[in-house]
């Protein structure tokens, strides 16, 4: 399999580009733009691997895009490229419309070009597998779970955009044939997460003994997934998924943020302890505008057609979780130092201000 993989420098992607070049030996393209969320570190143990290459390209550049197709043949092309953080989209939105919408479609249009020239053995074994999440859905009573008829009410600039992308993708199935495939997932934790994301920010603050924010009262729920998990499932659903269908992705651990970070507390008081309980660094903090209040995720359609379920369990994923970023400060470090300290994002009185200074430079 030749596979380009958009988004592969970053957290969820670097997870997938190791797994496929390593596990499963296939010709990897890593098509990444490099932005603050990227780090090539996370991907140094494959770099020097013959079946891996990447390319510094951004998913907007139609030109840049169109080359990668004709250049490397693709067998599939796995699009994680996105901006990805909630809180960032609420103070500056115009990233995410244009990378998330715009950068879907000039992807969808490259695609679509290349697989209609393609010989027809090759056209029917192509595939186009967009990677997408359960915030799409909204939020939900207590009790439900989004399956994967629940209708769209995304509500956040990020869920949005995504929902968007989504959208075209389906169309692109419908109109125009692509072989599409959509997968929604919930949170993702593990290893090589940037800390501005819950549990990594949770941690390092923790370590550095900082106050640990908890948003509103600390009872929204996310339904955590283990990294390693994720990327098993979305090469279960580009091998074996079938064409047009969506596929929901998730561990089956819905948990209120609250004990979210009271485990990372825990499991650090275990593994690193200092003396004190960490419990005592937690603050509430004003909650993120427009918060959903909770997600869960029906994963019977992935475990029961393709055969795909968690391996990780939530107290063993945060146990590796916690256990990797003690033992991997050459990663972290030079993030906490240089890159994001750490500071709270997505308050409404700083978003006006950084979404005006966006457009004045865009234009
Ligand atoms: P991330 O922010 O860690 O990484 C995104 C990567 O995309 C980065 O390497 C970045 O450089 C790259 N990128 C951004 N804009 C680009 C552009 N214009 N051109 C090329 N590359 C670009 O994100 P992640 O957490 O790894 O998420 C990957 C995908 O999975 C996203 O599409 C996200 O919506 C989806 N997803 C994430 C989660 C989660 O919990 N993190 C859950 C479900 C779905």
């Amino acid at each position: 399999m030749r596979v380009i993989v958009t988004g592969g420098a970053g957290f969820i992607g670097s997870a997938l580009v190791r797994h496929l070049v390593r596990e499963r030996g296939w010709d990897i393209l890593n098509f990444d733009k490099l932005t603050y969320a990227a780090n090539l570190q996370s991907l140094s143990a494959v770099s020097e691997n013959a079946n891996y290459r990447f390319v510094q390209a951004d998913i907007c550049d139609a030109g840049a895009v169109n080359r990668i197709f004709a250049d490397f043949h693709p067998d599939a092309v796995m699009h994680l490229a996105a901006e990805s953080h909630v809180d960032r989209s609420i103070s500056s939105s115009a990233e995410f419309i244009k990378t998330n919408i715009l950068g879907t479609h000039v992807l969808l249009e490259a695609g679509r070009q290349y697989w209609s020239d393609l010989p027809s053995e090759r056209r029917n074994a192509f595939r186009f597998l967009h990677v997408s999440t359960d915030e799409v859905y909204g939020s939900l009573a207590d009790g439900s779970f989004f399956t994967e008829s629940t209708a769209y009410d995304p509500r956040s600039p990020y869920s949005a955009s995504k929902a968007s992308s989504d959208h075209l993708v389906s169309a692109w199935r419908a109109t125009y044939g692509l072989p599409t495939l959509i997968t929604n997932c919930s949170n993702n934790y593990g290893p090589h997460q940037f800390p501005e994301k819950l549990i990594p920010l949770v941690l390092l603050n923790a370590l550095e003994k900082k106050p640990l924010p908890v948003y509103g009262d600390g009872r929204n729920v996310r339904d955590w997934l283990y990294v390693e998990d994720h990327v098993k499932a979305l090469t279960a659903v580009l091998e074996r998924g079938r064409i047009g269908e969506t596929y929901n992705i998730g561990g089956r651990a819905p948990t209120e943020n609250i004990a979210v970070v009271e485990r990372i507390c825990d499991a650090l008081d275990a593994l690193a302890p200092n003396g004190e309980t960490r419990r005592s660094l937690i603050t509430f903090v004003q909650d993120r505008p427009g918060h959903d209040r909770r997600y869960a995720i029906d994963p019977t359609k992935i475990e029961t057609e393709l055969g795909w379920h968690a391996e990780k369990t939530f107290d063993t994923g945060i146990a590796a979780t916690v256990e990797w970023y003690l033992n991997n400060e050459w990663w972290w470090r030079p993030l906490r130092d240089d890159v994001y300290s750490g500071t709270r994002l997505g308050l409404l009185e700083n978003s006006a201000r950084a979404d005006r200074h966006l457009s004045e430079n865009s234009v």
